[in-house]
């Protein structure tokens, strides 16, 4: 019999709502809700080809033990009997750091997920928790944190009312994000953006997003800070809201200062951006006044990731567009509600852990590149891996892999065999996302509009998976660490059951408002002026912090040839890669200049090999003019060619943030093998 469902797909924040067809348990179609308040029937193909993703012929039915070297399918009971009996004796031998988990993405959008796998790391009293946020992201919160005393403001663009629109290395249309926010349906979002206004794009490629934008500016990779410097510079001296900054600002002299040198001569050298671009742009932001502004990975994983956050902050202060009506706001989540709740200033960082001590511990986080010395160093025997890939998302897969095969218990959660299956020694069989039920929880905050959606499973747990939550709350019981809400038991506890806590006193909507409902609960407010009064240390921003100061200090230019990251339109991050549509449609195909190819003797079409100091990969040419010289641009979460062989996991590492260099790596290009 076909039945249809209502759910959201939970594969991106742009958390789509998405009408699932089913004959039985096989799922025939999923399409947009064209009745859905915020994606108004936009789907993306990754969201439509998540029936395929449910019934992948390597999806994992069932858990899996290692023995004498090879994956064995077992029962539940006995992985988890044995995978507990090895975590006791890590535990007693070496206490409980010695045991770490590392969040995914597919783990941010799971909620149980993610909370039972932090929530066991608590009670066990570990502090190795990492995160994919550390790996491609990890400037944003630390300079909020400087600037504002808390890490987590998620700033979303005005879209009902901003007229001038700044996007800067990213790309919504096909990424469906910009790191702060989510953009469900993205092309008429932005087309609607330019009809009402103005909406730059600066990118070294000229995007899927700069193609619809009102004008791109293809400036050199890694060089978007001084662009912003460079607006604050002349805005501080024509421009400015000066009230704004007069209430809501501190160390503006600073700001001004550090600023000072980025003039249009310097600006136009350091971006190669010709003066005429330069002189547009700012006309375009006096002429507007206010702005609304959003940067993505292109900025934010390049080497001046801190600087780019820090002006753009300034930016957003210096023309008074901060929570103000067409600038842009932060979206206090619908079920967090950090609006109602009093502010507390995040916790000072403390050190990284005993092999990296340099690398500082943020937000409660360890820097994911240190879990590598951390096993190096046997520090870590055990580790969770849930839902991430950390063989394509982390530096140097080489030594990634042989730290992972040193490690005595690597726990790999996930939907489908993969790279990560083949280094677990324990496996758990997770529910895909059809088959559990979901909310947003703290991913509510990157929505354009303040929402959020409950949905119940679409089709039941299929074979012998469980849901991502369930084995590791069986741990906490087998190890005298329970993880269950008080009253729920093992036996009995349901996906709702944990999701129920998830909605916060402050929610604008009880957890069983939002399962009644047959969508998304939308409150149009905006929330202006929360961060002001509840949150920024005397209702000021920092604009000028000492360490970001001395950090620009110290900045370079570009080498003349680098790497920088690509999302492509079938794939998140690793997700997806084996799916028939994406390795038939969207190859991961090497994009260079004409000029660049023609200098290293490739062709279109051809081979390629790109070689940093520390790697080399392979892969098939595509010469396009659409990326600028200097440029050249790799997706990544790819096995092949993978870019992590190019990055080094211990050199170019950022001392504020723990980051390694993933983006302006200097590279050299040649058609043949050298
Ligand atoms: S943009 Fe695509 S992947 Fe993201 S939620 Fe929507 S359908 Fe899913």
């Amino acid at each position: 019999m076909t039945t249809q469902s209502r759910s959201f797909c939970r594969l991106c924040p742009a958390y789509c709502g998405i009408v699932v067809t089913c004959d039985g348990d096989r799922v025939v179609k999923v399409q947009g809700d064209r009745e859905h308040p915020v994606s108004q029937g936009y789907t993306c193909p990754k969201g439509r080809a998540l029936g395929e993703l449910h019934h992948h012929p390597r999806r994992l039915d069932g858990p899996h033990l290692r023995r004498n070297g090879r994956l064995e399918p077992v029962t539940w009971e006995e992985l988890l009997d044995d995978l507990a009996a090895k975590l006791r004796g890590i535990l007693d031998a070496r206490g409980a750091a010695a045991v770490g988990a590392y969040f995914g993405t597919a783990a941010v959008f799971d909620a149980n997920l993610y909370w039972a796998g932090a929530a066991l790391l608590k009670r066990l009293g570990s502090p190795s928790k990492f995160t994919s946020g550390t790996i491609d992201a990890p400037s944003y919160p630390m300079v909020r944190r400087l600037m504002g005393g808390v890490g987590w403001l998620f700033h979303s663009i005005d879209f009902e009312r901003a007229t001038m629109t700044l996007l800067l290395g990213t790309n919504p249309v096909v990424s469906h994000n910009a790191h702060m926010q989510a953009f469900p349906n993205p092309t008429a979002r932005i087309r609607e953006l330019a009809r009402r206004g103005e909406v730059w794009v600066a990118d070294s490629r000229r995007t899927e997003t700069a193609r619809i934008a009102t004008r791109h500016l293809a400036l050199r990779p890694g060089t978007d800070y001084a662009l912003l410097a460079f607006l604050v510079r002349e805005l501080l001296r024509d421009g400015a809201d000066r009230e704004y900054l007069v209430v809501h600002a501190t160390r503006v002299d600073e700001l001004r200062a550090a600023v000072e040198r980025f003039d249009m001569a310097a600006t136009s050298r350091i971006t190669d951006l010709p003066a005429d671009d330069l002189t547009d742009l700012l006309a375009a932001v006096r002429r507007h006044g206010r702005l609304a502004l959003q940067t993505g990975t292109g900025t934010s994983m390049a080497p001046a990731a801190n600087l780019t956050q820090w002006f753009a902050i300034a930016l957003l202060a210096v023309t008074g567009s901060l929570e103000r009506p067409g600038g842009v706001w932060f979206n206090p989540g619908f079920v967090q509600g950090l609006d109602k709740r009093p502010g507390t200033p995040d916790p000072e960082p403390e050190p990284g852990p005993p092999s990296r001590p340099e690398l500082p511990r943020q937000g409660g986080e360890y820097p994911s590149i240190t879990m590598i010395d951390e096993m190096e160093a046997g520090n870590l025997q055990a580790l969770f891996v849930l839902g991430g890939n950390l063989l394509s998302a982390l530096p140097d897969a080489l030594r990634v892999r042989a730290a992972l095969e040193r490690t005595p218990v690597v726990v790999v959660s996930d939907v489908q065999h993969g790279d990560m299956t083949e280094v677990a020694t324990h496996v758990l069989a997770a529910a895909g996302p059809l088959e559990r039920a979901d909310l947003p929880h703290f991913s509510d905050c990157l929505a354009p509009v303040l929402a959020a959606q409950y949905t119940p499973a679409v089709v039941p747990v299929g074979a012998d998976r469980r849901a991502g939550w369930w084995p590791l709350a069986a741990l906490g019981e087998r190890l005298g660490a329970s993880i269950l809400p008080q009253g729920v038991s093992l036996e009995s506890a349901t996906d709702d059951d944990l999701l129920r806590p998830r909605v916060r006193p402050a929610s604008r909507a009880t957890f069983d408002e939002l399962k009644a409902a047959p969508t998304a609960l939308v409150d149009e407010d905006r929330s202006l002026g929360w961060v002001e009064r509840n949150v920024l240390p005397g209702g000021r921003w920092n604009l000028a912090p000492a360490p970001l100061v001395s950090q620009l200090e110290g900045v370079g230019e570009p080498a003349p040839l680098v790497m920088i990251p690509r999302r492509l339109w079938r794939r998140v991050n690793s997700y997806g890669r084996d799916l028939p549509q994406v390795l038939e449609r969207e190859p991961a195909d090497i994009l260079l200049h004409p000029a660049d190819a023609a200098d290293a003797g490739v062709v279109d079409g051809g081979l390629v090999f790109v070689e940093s100091a520390f790697g080399r990969l392979r892969g098939i040419a595509r010469v396009d003019d659409s990326i600028r010289p200097g440029a050249v641009a790799i997706p990544h979460g790819w096995s092949d060619p993978n870019v992590s062989e190019l990055l080094s996991a211990s050199e170019g590492v950022d001392p504020l943030t723990g980051m390694p260099t993933y983006s302006g790596v200097p590279v050299t290009l040649s058609a043949e093998e050298g």
